[in-house]
């Protein structure tokens, strides 16, 4: 059975640069904040060639020493990072997941959850399948191995087809990239290129296109729901391998995931953000005295904010950007010493203020609820804070970790109680029609908005087995 649901990850793929491993591992390096407990790449040097692939726990920067990937070598590269996870099997969740089967050697990394991967797995190990891991993603090699069809590309068609749920893949064999959307788009997957010397080009396919702008590569379009992208010897083929079904962007890229520098779903993330922060002002202006983010996820839809109210935007909550993943508490327990860890206040900045504090979302409550006490602390006379997405009332089956139904305040609590909760002076939230109005889908139905709305875009017919396997760190 599955561990846990699959997480905000980052994949990339690279096909046809001779720097290929290197270029993978600096776009997982741009989309380091999508996924810190594991990373991995796996390389290609062509025809006949050995997939060679490294994964390790830790961030990318830390795994992928120059010697590891000067050994690397080839012109095709796929490459993940994986967000936290509990448990023991962490370490072999990680990916990309390689395999040698009839189809060659093949590798493959995975973004998205995909909903009936348990009826999947049991079903392939009734019929001998073993399972190594507990991810969804390597029930995706098995039906590509189990399958009849003679080409991986065949292969692959014939196991999108059985897949429901999110999943943006990409797959490296010897000597080409194979990348899939699914049909409702849950996840992004862009495609960019790269020119080469001799009027050769280099294609690239990432999850933001942040990762586009460190390499150098020109964002071209997105692979597109119920796509599939083969570039191989021959060029780049670009196919559907599943009729039209209703688009289902994750609205939550926009809200909080993405990097603002980052063309998401076709749209930049700044400026939906920084509407949203707009919307909040219009619809829920304070008489205070600044406006704070807590950064980072606050700070676009706090910038809309304070230039929408006129009040000024000051950076009153500091960030700690190098805490690792391990520190050594003190013994003598320190009140929120997580949060304090992380975040600091400006004590000059706060005294006596009347405070605006914008963040993205509210899960449990909890972080919020320190956040809001270390502002008082530092001398905050009121302290009002702004959330720029609606209550998030319903776990994400396609990939964004939340927690179950139960641990989400908004889903068993009013407003006043969140708030009362919080300890904050007044609470509000973006509406559903300003979040739709700030990503531009008032008219086109494009996003998914389940977490705030409870309406799932796939039928969800083993939902009660999905919600009674999920197990939380
Ligand atoms: P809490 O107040 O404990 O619900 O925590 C809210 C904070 O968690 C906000 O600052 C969000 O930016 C952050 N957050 C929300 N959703 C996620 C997620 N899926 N992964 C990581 N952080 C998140």
């Amino acid at each position: 059975m599955f561990d846990k649901f699959h997480e905000e990850c980052a994949v990339v793929a690279i096909h046809g640069h001779p720097e290929a491993a290197n270029l993978a591992y600096l776009s997982l390096y741009a989309m380091q904040h999508r996924g810190q407990e594991s990373a991995g790449l796996a390389v290609s040097a062509g025809k006949g060639k050995d997939v060679m692939c490294h994964k390790s726990m830790g961030h990318v920067a830390d795994i992928f020493t120059p010697e590891r990937l000067g050994r690397l070598k080839g012109d095709h590269a796929i490459g993940h990072t994986r967000y936290s996870t509990a448990g023991d099997s962490a370490h072999l969740n990680a990916q990309p997941f390689s395999v040698k089967c009839n189809k060659g050697q093949i590798a493959v990394a995975h973004n998205g959850n995909i909903t009936n991967a348990a009826e999947l797995r049991n079903d392939l190990e009734r019929s001998g399948a073993i399972f190594q891991a507990t991810s969804d993603t390597e029930v995706v090699l098995h039906l590509v191995a189990h399958s009849r069809e003679r080409t991986l590309a065949g292969a692959l068609r014939e196991a999108l087809l059985q897949l429901e749920g999110a999943y943006s893949l990409v797959f490296l064999a010897e000597d080409r990239i194979i990348v899939a959307r699914d049909p409702h788009g849950f996840r992004p997957l862009a495609m960019g290129q790269m020119e080469l010397s001799g009027g050769r080009s280099a294609y690239v396919f990432a999850s933001e296109t942040c990762a586009f702008d460190l390499i150098g590569a020109v964002y071209l379009n997105d692979v597109e729901p119920g796509e599939m992208v083969i570039a191989g010897p021959d060029g780049v083929t670009r196919e559907r391998f599943s009729p039209q079904r209703n688009r289902a962007h994750c609205v939550f890229e926009h809200v909080y995931f993405a990097r603002p520098d980052s063309i998401v779903f076709g749209q930049p993330v700044q400026p939906t953000r920084e509407k949203m922060g707009r919307f909040l002002a219009r619809r829920h202006p304070v008489d205070a005295d600044v406006v704070v983010p807590v950064p980072d996820s606050g700070v676009t839809a706090a910038i809309g904010y304070a230039d929408e109210s006129g009040l000024p935007y000051r950076q009153a909550l500091i960030r700690n950007h190098y805490v690792g993943r391990t520190f050594i508490e003190p013994s003598q327990a320190i009140r929120d010493f997580g949060v304090k860890l992380k975040l600091n206040a400006v004590r000059h900045l706060l005294e006596g203020k009347r405070v605006v504090l914008v963040d993205d979302s509210i899960v449990r409550g909890t972080t919020s609820r320190k956040i809001v006490r270390m502002v008082r602390h530092a001398g905050a006379r009121e302290v009002h804070l702004r959330i720029s997405c609606p209550p998030t009332m319903s776990p994400c089956f396609y990939g964004v970790d939340t927690p179950t139904k139960s641990e989400l305040i908004a889903a068993n609590h009013t407003l006043d109680e969140i708030r009362r909760f919080v300890e904050a002076d007044s609470l509000a939230y973006l509406s559903l029609h300003d979040l739709r109005e700030s990503v531009g889908d008032d008219e086109n139905h494009d996003y998914c908005y389940a977490c705030y709305t409870g309406d799932y875009p796939t039928d969800m017919v083993s939902i009660d087995e999905l919600l009674s396997s999920r197990k939380r760190p």
